[in-house]
Parts: C-alpha cells; structure tokens; sequence
C-alpha cells in the first residue's frame, strides 16, 4: 500500500511506540513513574499517538495525506457543497435556487442514489460539478483498502451511467480519513476532499441555526457543507426541507458580504494560484 506521506505518519508512529516503550521500559526497571524522563517519554507517546488517531478521524486529515478542505487565499471566495443527494424533491429545488442566483456548487453523489434517480443526477451534472461519495455511504474509518475500492468503483460507474461524466474528486461519508481511504482514493485518481463548516443539518435544526452556523464559520477560501440527501434514504423518510430553506439566505447573505462562488475545482486553482509561499 503506497501512502503520500508514509515517511511522515510512521515518524509520528515510530515516537508514539518508542515513548511508549521507554516509559514501560522505565517503569519497569524500578525507576518512579512520577520521574521526569519516564512522564516526559509517556507525554510524547501519548502526544503522537493522539496525533494520529486525530488525523485518521478528521476531515481535514495531513498525515496520511493530502485532504483538501479550504483554499488559502484572502479573496473573498467560497465554494457550496452538497452530500448525499441526489434526493426527490430537494436535489430538484436546490437547483432551482442556484440557478435563480447564478450559483455554481459541487455535488457529492452516492452511487446507490444516483441509481434511483439517474435524470436527477444527469440534471445536476449538466450544471454543477459532481464528485464521488461512495455507493451506499458506510463508515470506510476502519474498512480494508479493498472495500474503499470497490465503494469507490461501484459509484463511480452508476454517475458515469447516468451522468457520462467522470467525477475526479471524492469525499468520504462521514468525514474520517484513514490512510487506507487516502491511498485508494489516490490511486483511482481521485482527490480527497473534506470541509471548512458545516451546519449539523443532519439534525434539521431551523433552517435560521443552518444558516447562523454556515455564516459564522465561512472565511475567505472556505468549503461549506449541507445535505440534500439522507444517506441512501428517499422521500419522505428523507428530510432536507430545513436545509433548502436555509440555503437562498446564505447565498444572499453571503453576496451581501461580498463574496463569490466557485466549483471545489475553481477554488482548488485559485488555491493552486495564491497558496504558493
Ligand atoms: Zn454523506
């Protein structure tokens, strides 16, 4: 298995282990625990160790890889994302909206949905750029690199089905990268991409707390993420009505406040452009 930044996450392992070790090793001959190199040895394992079970859960993950989760830049540019879908009737309004606001987004489809609804999908990627989110949304944080694969496969073909577009970027359902998912993605050709905010939409707060919540973590160069799905549910049991609402304030709001809008690509070349030191 090849990982990005293996040197890097296995110096960190290696610290974790060895500060582990000669803290035992220490205890063990007899010495306190309470000793200053024994808690200090202990402090750094702890230390790395933490570091990298952060790292395999976070959606803004460095270690095991590259993530890309904002871009660096003062302009004021923001690109809107959206999971889970394509979902009767939100995908379609969601549309609606960002057309009406001359708005383009980036979609995270699921395969097992794309299916359902292929029109949906086709619809949304003769407009907007879709990205690949697994085929039917399982936690991949612990899965074998062979099962990253084939979620990412199977996907892939069902929005090439229906869409004839080919997605180069993936996000993974719930947000937690293990180095596994970084290097299965890496070698299918996809990039990895995570989130500057998000709303807990999941929950259906009103849409005025989505909309609060989206607002008060969006900066320069920032990835937002909403749902216009609900994992590989449909209509009704689906509910992303709380979301929809909330999304024609945002954009408003966020016009208001002088900013524009670009695809994770467009955003990824403006990052490309005024992230260089
Ligand atoms: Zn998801």
């Amino acid at each position: 298995m090849r990982h990005p930044r293996a040197h890097t996450w296995q110096a960190v392992a290696g610290i974790a282990a060895a500060g582990a070790a000669l803290a035992g090793l220490r205890t063990a001959a007899g010495r306190p625990v309470s000793s200053a190199p024994t808690l200090a040895a202990a402090g750094a394992g702890l230390a790395a160790g933490g570091l990298m079970v952060y790292e395999w859960l976070s959606p803004r993950s460095w270690l095991y890889g590259p993530v890309f989760w904002h871009a660096r830049t003062q302009e004021r540019m923001v690109a809107l994302t959206f999971d889970d879908g394509p979902c009767h009737p939100y995908t379609g309004q969601l549309l609606e909206i960002l057309d009406r606001e001359g708005v383009k987004a980036t979609f995270f489809q699921i395969g097992n949905n794309v299916r359902r609804e292929p029109n949906l999908a086709a619809e949304v990627a003769s407009q907007h750029v879709v990205g690949n989110h697994t085929f039917d949304h399982p936690h991949l944080v612990w899965s074998r690199t062979g099962t990253v694969r084939e979620q990412l496969q199977r996907a892939q073909e069902a929005i090439h089905d229906a869409t004839g577009t080919i997605p180069h970027l993936f996000r993974v359902p719930h947000g937690s990268y293990g180095p596994q998912v970084i290097s299965a993605a890496e070698e299918l050709g996809f990039r990895c991409v995570g989130w500057s905010v998000m709303a807990w939409d999941w929950d259906r707060p009103p849409w005025q707390v989505i909309e609060r919540r989206i607002l008060h973590g969006l900066r320069p160069g920032g990835v937002s993420l909403l749902h216009d799905g609900q994992d590989t549910d449909a209509f009704p049991k689906a509910d992303r009505s709380h979301t929809i609402a909330a999304v024609p304030h945002i954009i408003s709001s966020l016009k208001a406040s002088g900013y524009g809008f670009l695809t994770l690509p467009e955003l990824m070349d403006l990052d490309a452009r005024d992230g260089q030191p």
